[in-house]
């Protein structure tokens, strides 16, 4: 079918919105008529010069909207259902039979497809070039996206599907970060680094979590007031001697810490701020190698990497929504609609921190 997508044709180039061939739903697919996309710093990776997705791509990967075509062997939902779309996982391996689908043994070859690899690409251009898509199992920067019955949420039609989106990745990301990979308890204290959605997810978390102590760290001031209106206790600016006023915040140093800004300097500092056995997290894509002096995690301290907050998309959502629904995480008011069009408009919003949540609007 004929398909509106915005594609992306060089790390250095805007976003082209272009008339693309969408195939029909194979074999446990599912067509999804995509109403509104979160626009998530990860869709910026194929930017990266050398990263392991070939350009052209479809990216988008935050996609809520309405099933309107179901592929062979396809069961347990129906065209018309509302969804969310997230991650893609197997469901046969050992990580997503006990619960972890985002350690799934190929994650990768799911999310980040390459065309190159040899993988079957869905989306061609009007010249009939591949343009690698499934990003996510999605590529969902488009009017309609392939998904599988694993990598999508079902929900209420009555809630907006121009808003639900960021559910899918950074919401669950800095939430599920929280509450199952950190598993913050009730009168802790948790360090939050780096205030974007996905560090303001963590706050509204920690605070549903009863973390009595929260503490905001940014650059950004107008971020700052926004995490204490979402229910940080303490804010700082990002600066000299980090670690030890996070001691000073945290009397004498955090339980939990998570890390958004895969900036290895700010890092070190959450390690310096961490209490006796404290565990920091660490959800984004490291930008530089993390160097520790060899002593930094000898008083029990732990680091960790968390990939989608070791959610269970089908199971994290649904309490998120009705988290949201009794005002205890009111991500809405981190959301910005820009029609799909205006897609540059939103990434430039996006990086300059203008818009914390930019969601993209396809028009039909
Ligand atoms: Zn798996
Ligand atoms: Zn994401």
């Amino acid at each position: 079918m004929e398909i509106e997508a915005a594609v992306l044709r060089s790390t250095d180039a805007p976003f082209t919105l272009e008339t693309a061939q969408l195939a029909e739903p194979g074999p446990g697919q599912i067509l999804v008529e995509v109403h509104g996309v979160g626009f998530c710093h990860t869709d910026l990776l194929p930017r990266t010069p050398g990263f392991a997705a070939t350009l052209p791509i479809v990216a988008g990967h935050e996609g809520a909207g309405i099933v309107r075509a179901l592929g062979p062997g396809v069961t347990g939902i129906d065209s018309g259902t509302h969804v969310l779309m997230s991650f893609d996982s197997c469901g046969g391996c050992g990580k997503c039979l006990t619960g972890h689908p985002s350690y799934c043994s190929s994650f990768w070859p799911r999310n980040m497809p390459n065309h190159s690899a040899g993988t079957h690409d869905p989306i061609r251009d009007m010249q009939d070039n591949p343009v690698s898509s499934r990003w996510f199992g999605q590529s969902s920067f488009a009017t309609h996206a392939l998904a599988t019955i694993r990598n999508v949420v079902p929900i209420d039609p009555r809630l907006d599907l121009t808003l639900v989106g960021p559910l899918g990745c950074s919401m669950q990301t800095g939430a599920g970060a929280i509450l199952n990979s950190l598993a913050v308890q009730a009168g802790s204290s948790v360090v939050v680094l780096g205030t974007g959605s996905v560090g303001l997810a963590a706050v509204m978390a920690a605070r549903v979590a009863g973390a009595t102590t929260i503490v905001a760290v940014d650059r950004n001031t107008e971020r700052l007031a926004m995490a204490e209106r979402l229910g940080a206790t303490d804010t700082m600016e990002a600066g000299v001697d980090l670690g030890r006023m996070l001691r000073k915040a945290t009397r004498g140093g955090a339980d939990y810490a998570l890390d958004t800004t895969g900036i290895s300097e700010v890092i070190a500092e959450g390690i310096a701020g961490l209490c006796s056995t404290g565990v920091i997290g660490l959800v984004s894509a490291p930008k530089t190698d993390l160097l520790l002096p060899a002593a930094t995690l000898a008083r029990g301290k732990t680091v960790t990497g968390i990939l989608e907050g070791d959610a269970v998309p089908q199971r994290l959502i649904p309490d998120l929504i009705e988290l949201w629904q009794q005002s205890r995480f009111p991500f809405d008011e981190l959301v910005q609609t820009y029609p799909l069009s205006h897609i540059n408009d939103a990434e430039r919003d996006m990086i300059s921190g203008k818009t914390i949540k930019p969601v993209l609007v396809p028009a039909r």
